[in-house]
C-alpha cells in the first residue's frame, strides 16, 4: 500500500491531478484538492504518480506506507 498526501495550503486548484486518478483526487467548491482515498494499491502507483507529477505546485505526495 502507498500513502497519498496533499498540502492543502499549496494547492491552487488547477485540477491536473484529477486527470490521471479521478477516483483518488477531486477539487472542492473552493478550488482545493480533496483526497478521496488516502491509500492506494501498489498496482495503482503509475497513474497516481502521474497525478503527483502533474501538479504545478507540487502539492501532492505518494509514499510507501510505514506500518
Ligand atoms: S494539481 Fe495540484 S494544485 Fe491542482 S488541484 Fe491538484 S493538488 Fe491542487
Amino acid at each position: 500500500m502507498l500513502d497519498v498526501g496533499a498540502d492543502y495550503a499549496k494547492c491552487e486548484g488547477y485540477a491536473n491531478c484529477i486527470m490521471a486518478a479521478p477516483d483518488v483526487f477531486d477539487v472542492d467548491d473552493l478550488g482545493v484538492v480533496v483526497v478521496l482515498r488516502d491509500s492506494v494499491e501498489d498496482g495503482e502507483r503509475d497513474r497516481v504518480t502521474e497525478s503527483v507529477r502533474s501538479c504545478p505546485v507540487s502539492a501532492l505526495t505518494l509514499g510507501e506506507r510505514r506500518n
